[in-house]
Parts: C-alpha cells; sequence; structure tokens
C-alpha cells in the first residue's frame, strides 16, 4: 500500500526567491503533509546569491508556514529525494516554454525513480512573468524589483547593491 503520508520537494536554484516562488510554496504546502523547499547547490552556476543567504531568506518568508521546511542539496535530485523519503516533487509551470523543459525532467525522474511523482501548479497570473533571471538583469540595470520578490529579498539586494536606491 502506497503511504499515505505526502512529502514532497519543491527543488530550485532561487537565486533570488521571487514572489511566484512564494505563490507555489504556500499553494503547494496546503496539498501535502510536508513541502521541503530545496536549493540545488550548483557551483557549476554563476550565483548571486550564497546558498546560505537563499536558505536565510527562505525560513524568514516560509517561517508562518508550518510544514515547510527549507534544505539545500548536491548531486541528483532523484537522490536526494530517496534520501528524505520524499513521494514528490512540485514544480511550477508559467508558460509552454516551461512545459517542455519540465515535462523532460519530469519524464527522466520518473524513469529513475519511479515511486516519486512530480506534481504541476500553474503560475497565478499575476506572477507568471516573474523569474530569477529577469530579477537578475532588472537588477545590472539598476531597476526596481521590490514588487517582484518578498521583502527579506529586497532588504538584501538592498545590501548587496547600495549604489541602487530603487530597490525600497
Ligand atoms: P530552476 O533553476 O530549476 O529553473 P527556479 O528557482 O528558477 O529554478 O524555479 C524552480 C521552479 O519554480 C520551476 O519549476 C519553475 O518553473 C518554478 N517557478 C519559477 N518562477 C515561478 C513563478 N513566477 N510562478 C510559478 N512557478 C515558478
Amino acid at each position: 500500500m502506497p503511504s499515505r503520508h505526502l512529502i514532497a520537494i519543491y527543488p530550485g536554484s532561487f537565486d533570488p526567491l521571487t514572489n511566484g516562488h512564494l505563490d507555489l510554496i504556500s499553494r503547494g504546502c496546503r496539498l501535502v503533509d510536508r513541502l521541503i523547499v530545496a536549493i540545488l547547490d550548483n557551483t557549476q552556476k554563476q550565483a548571486l546569491f550564497s546558498v546560505a543567504e537563499r536558505i536565510d531568506m527562505l525560513r524568514e518568508t516560509t517561517a508562518n508556514l508550518a510544514n515547510v521546511e527549507v534544505d539545500s542539496f548536491h548531486g541528483l535530485l532523484v537522490d536526494y529525494a530517496a534520501r528524505r523519503e520524499a513521494n514528490a516533487i512540485l514544480r511550477g509551470i508559467r508558460a509552454i516554454s516551461d512545459y517542455e523543459t519540465e515535462l523532460q525532467m519530469a519524464l527522466v525522474n520518473r524513469r529513475m525513480r519511479p515511486e516519486t511523482e512530480t506534481i504541476f501548479l500553474m503560475a497565478r497570473e499575476e506572477y507568471s512573468f516573474i523569474s530569477s533571471r529577469m530579477i537578475k538583469e532588472i537588477i545590472t540595470l539598476d531597476g526596481d524589483v521590490s514588487s517582484f520578490v518578498p521583502q527579506p529579498v529586497a532588504g538584501r539586494l538592498r545590501t548587496k547593491f547600495p549604489a541602487d536606491s530603487k530597490i525600497k
């Protein structure tokens, strides 16, 4: 009999965490017993924030969500899912462009670990255009991203880029 205790992992870079990610976390955690938000520690990717900084921001932002845990992992997601005894992976879909890569990842993960099912949530309309990559681009051009990211992230960005007075 399959376990009825649902543990889901929401993996991603979260560099930085956006209001879109946060919406997915708050909607996702209502569907499962436990949601583990897991930051992929990818040393090959040039990151804006260190993994420790991203963990701090995620913990601060999700402190009010009792069944949400924040963690990081190296290597294959399915191996991490096995270690954490997770039976689901949560991912978000914003547009057709997400669908193609998400489909491929879900199929590969299912082949490697069939007992972990991928659950997709559609992005909310008002967040569907927000991506971490877009936030990084706006910051590089000295734009204001405070309406796209949670307050603790905007605060950290202000500290990291003190010259940018537009981050409120
Ligand atoms: P990755 O580096 O794996 O793309 P991200 O942190 O950018 O990591 O995204 C993690 C997951 O969150 C992906 O499934 C992505 O589609 C989803 N996601 C990202 N931005 C949003 C958003 N604005 N609304 C809903 N889901 C999103």
